[in-house]
C-alpha cells in the first residue's frame, strides 16, 4: 500500500491527480471528515471519477484506533491511540481561545532520559507522517468551535530527530494551504538535543524548535540525559549559535525541567541566563513531573518562583509552565500508558 492520504503533500496529490485544482478539493474534503471515516468513498467532490479511482485503490486512511479518552478538570483531553505497532498518546490543550494539540513521534522513544516515564516503555517503532498527522486530523475533529487547534507540539512520546524523514513530512502537511495552513512558527518540534538532526531541522524548517536542555553542566546532563555524552551542552549552543546568525528572526525555545536540589540552584540560573545572553531564545521553566523510581524531586514552589524570578531579572524571558492535566498524567514526561508503566495508579476516566 502506498503512503496513506493524511501523509501526502499538495505538490504529491497535484501530481497524482493531474491537477492542483483537484488536490485542493480533496484537501478541503480530507479535512472536513469525521477522524473515524475507515474507508475512502467512491467520490469526492471536485475530483474526477477517472483519476479518484485508482487514487483511491493505491491510499488509505490512517487507521487510528481510539482506546481511550481522559479528560481532566482543566479541559485538557488525552487520547491513548492504538497503532500498527503499538500504541502513542496524544493531548489536546485548549487555552486563550484556541487548542494547542501535542502529538507523539515515536512509540516509545529512542532515547533514555533519566526523568522521563516514556523511557519505561523503551522504543517500539518511529511513526509515519500520516500516524503524525492523524492525532491532529483527530483532535481537530473533536475540538469545540470556540477552541480551534492552531498550535501543535512535538512533545509527546518520542524523538522528533530520531525520525526526522517523517516529522519533517508531517510538519509540511500540517502547514500547507487549503487546509489546515498551521502557522510554521505555531508547530514547534522539541529535542532532547540531537545535534545532527537539528541543524538539518533548521534548515529545512521553517517550524520552531524547542531544545530540552535541562542542566547547565555537562556533569548533570550526563546523568539526566545520558546521549549528552556525546552531543553536549557546549555542542548545542553551537547549534543554536549557527542558526541565530542564519536565520536572526527565528526564536528557540528552551526547556528547562526543574528538579530539586539537581539543576534549580541560583548558579544554575545565572548560567542559563550567560548561555542566552546572545540568542533569541525563550526559556521554559517546567516544574518536574515525578513518577515512582526515579530518586528526582520537585522544587518547592517558593525554589521555582525564585529561580524565575532570577533569571527574568537578567533581562531573560522566561516563563513557568505550571503542569495541566496532572490529573490524568498528560502533563510532560507522563505520556505514558498507565497500565505499562510500573508505579502508576490508573488515570480515572473522562466521565
Ligand atoms: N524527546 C523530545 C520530546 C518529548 S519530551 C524532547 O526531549 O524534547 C517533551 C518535554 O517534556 C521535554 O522538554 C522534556 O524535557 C519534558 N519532560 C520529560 N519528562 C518530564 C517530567 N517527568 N516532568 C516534566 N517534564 C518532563
Amino acid at each position: 500500500m502506498a503512503r496513506g492520504l493524511l501523509g501526502l503533500t499538495v505538490d504529491e496529490l497535484s501530481a497524482e491527480l493531474g491537477s492542483r485544482t483537484r488536490a485542493i478539493e480533496l484537501l478541503k474534503w480530507l479535512w472536513a471528515q469525521p477522524w473515524d471515516r475507515a474507508e475512502l468513498p467512491d467520490t469526492v467532490p471536485g475530483v474526477s471519477h477517472r483519476v479518484w479511482r485508482p487514487f483511491a485503490r493505491t491510499h488509505g486512511l490512517t487507521p487510528l484506533a481510539v482506546r481511550s479518552r481522559q479528560q481532566s478538570p482543566d479541559g485538557t483531553l488525552k487520547y491513548a491511540l492504538g497503532v500498527a505497532g503499538g500504541e502513542v498518546e496524544a493531548v489536546r490543550i485548549p487555552a486563550k481561545g484556541r487548542s494547542t494539540v501535542c502529538v507523539s513521534s515515536q512509540v516509545g522513544c529512542t532515547r533514555r532520559c533519566a526523568f522521563c516515564a516514556t523511557k519505561e516503555l523503551g522504543y517500539a517503532k518511529s511513526l509515519t507522517a500520516e500516524q503524525i498527522v492523524a492525532q491532529v486530523h483527530l483532535a481537530r475533529a473533536e475540538s469545540p468551535a470556540d477552541f480551534p487547534v492552531r498550535n501543535v507540539v512535538f512533545m509527546g512520546m518520542g524523538e522528533p530527530m530520531d525520525n526526522l524523514d517523517e516529522v519533517l513530512r508531517a510538519v509540511q502537511v500540517l502547514t500547507q494551504g487549503p487546509t489546515p495552513q498551521l502557522r510554521a512558527e505555531s508547530v514547534t518540534v522539541s529535542t532532547s538535543g540531537v545535534v545532527p538532526g537539528m541543524r538539518r531541522f533548521l534548515a529545512e524548517s521553517k517550524a520552531s524548535l524547542a531544545l530540552s536542555l535541562n542542566a547547565t553542566t555537562d556533569e548533570v546532563r550526563d546523568r539526566l540525559m545520558p546521549h549528552n555524552r556525546t552531543w553536549n551542552i557546549g555542542s548545542l549552543l553551537d547549534v543554536l549559535r549557527e542558526a541565530a546568525a542564519r536565520w536572526p528572526r527565528r526564536d528557540t525555545f528552551v526547556e528547562y525541567v526543574l528538579f530539586e536540589g539537581v539543576n534549580d540552584t541560583d548558579a544554575d540560573a545565572d548560567r542559563l541566563v550567560t548561555f542566552f545572553k546572545d540568542l533569541p531564545a525563550r526559556i521554559n521553566l517546567i516544574p518536574y513531573n515525578p513518577y515512582p523510581g526515579t530518586g528526582l524531586r520537585t522544587p518547592p514552589t517558593e525554589r521555582i518562583n525564585a529561580f524565575h524570578d532570577r533569571v527574568v531579572r537578567q533581562g531573560q524571558l522566561c516563563l513557568v509552565r505550571w503542569p495541566r492535566g496532572r490529573e490524568i498524567a498528560a502533563a510532560c514526561g507522563q505520556l505514558v500508558l498507565a497500565q505499562n508503566a510500573q508505579g502508576f495508579s490508573p488515570a480515572p476516566s473522562a466521565t
